[in-house]
């Protein structure tokens, strides 16, 4: 008997921005993938967002004679986040922005336009966006492309631990429905669990000038990929920086998390990567500063989301294909 339930190559941890587009990715480059999320429908906080994606140097960018490209939109990236652990993956998701939003557009068939205004610290207008400006629109985009290729999208299966092996990550635990609990082994796995602006303890620990917000924002974000991953050794970076409501000032995300590489790869404190474990959205640190919400430039949540996810499912298909 199989000391599995199930089997398959990519198993990602959440159905937000993040592990929706990590899983049509790895798909895209031929792995068996399954999703797995706690909550009765996936989306995670794109359904509480406008769904607007960053990118410079788009051809939408050149048809309305924008002049934009990557180094632009680092350097923008910089000026706002300031001193923080992950310049590199800043640099890396500007320069993958372009081709992240035109894979949307053309292979996933999410319906993004560019938006004319260039918000605040942006030096070219480079938000693209459903024309309803409505996160919800890119979830039923995403979800309906996962449908097209036949990958599965599991509700209500929260998954409770990782599962390591002799040679790095082989599955996790999940919970199949009342007092069922399933195996599922994995070859990779992709954490996109969101934050832990949903985790009281957590945020008072790490970001403790933040004022929590009164309503469910961040639903689902408790925190569960820094504490896997902390307890396997992974590094943690710019865990203070938060995003917030520019109104109430109360918080929406926070900004910190999992070190990882270019490619999502979970990092170890000495910088080697854990074997098979990918991270990205709000399981990851981001790029919007160390502390606080000051870094957090406009679209830099969905930036780290939808780009750590895009490069971590392609790079995890990747080396299932290489060891094959
Ligand atoms: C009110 C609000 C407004 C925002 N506005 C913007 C904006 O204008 N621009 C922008 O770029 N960003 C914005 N953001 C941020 C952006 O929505 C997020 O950064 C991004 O969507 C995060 O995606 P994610 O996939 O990493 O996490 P999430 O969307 O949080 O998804 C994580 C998913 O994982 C699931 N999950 C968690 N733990 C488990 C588990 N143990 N087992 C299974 N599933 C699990 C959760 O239920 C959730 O569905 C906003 C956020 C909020 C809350």
């Amino acid at each position: 008997m199989s000391e599995w339930d199930t089997q398959t190559d990519v198993l990602v941890i959440g159905a937000g921005g993040c592990g929706l587009v990590a899983a049509l990715a790895a798909a895209e480059a031929g792995a068996a993938v399954i999703v797995v999320e706690k909550r009765a429908q996936p989306g995670g906080t794109l359904a509480r967002d406008d769904g607007a994606v960053p990118a410079a140097g788009t051809r939408f960018q050149r048809a309305a004679g924008i002049d934009d490209d990557s180094v632009r939109f680092a350097r923008d990236l910089a000026a706002y986040g300031g001193d923080h652990d992950m310049p590199a993956l800043a640099h890396r998701l500007a320069a993958q922005s372009a081709a992240l939003v035109e894979w949307l557009v053309d292979v996933v068939g999410a319906r993004l336009t560019l938006l004319d205004e260039a918000p605040l610290g942006h030096s070219a207008p480079r938000l693209h966006a459903p024309p309803s400006c409505r996160g919800e629109d890119l979830r039923d985009d995403l979800v309906s492309a996962l449908a097209r290729r036949g990958v599965p999208i599991w509700l209500g299966w929260p998954v409770h631990g990782l599962i390591d092996g002799d040679d790095g990550m082989v599955g996790a635990v999940a919970e199949a429905g009342p007092s069922a609990i399933a195996r599922v082994g994995a070859k990779k796995l992709v954490l996109a669990s969101g934050g832990f602006a949903g985790a009281p303890q957590l945020v008072r620990r790490f970001c403790s000038d933040a004022t929590t917000a009164a309503d469910d924002s961040a639903p689902g974000s408790t925190g569960d990929a820094l504490r896997w991953g902390a307890a396997l050794g992974a590094a943690i970076a710019n865990i203070g920086a938060y995003q917030r409501d520019p109104v109430t000032g109360a918080l929406w995300r926070t900004q910190g998390g999992l070190m990882v590489d270019g490619d999502g790869r979970v990092l170890r404190r000495d910088g080697r990567a854990i074997a098979n474990l990918f991270a990205g959205g709000g399981a990851a640190a981001g790029i919007s500063g160390r502390h606080g919400s000051a870094g957090y430039l406009a679209g830099n949540g969905l930036l780290s989301a939808l780009g750590l996810g895009w490069l971590a499912g392609r790079a995890a298909a990747r080396e299932i294909a290489a060891a094959r």
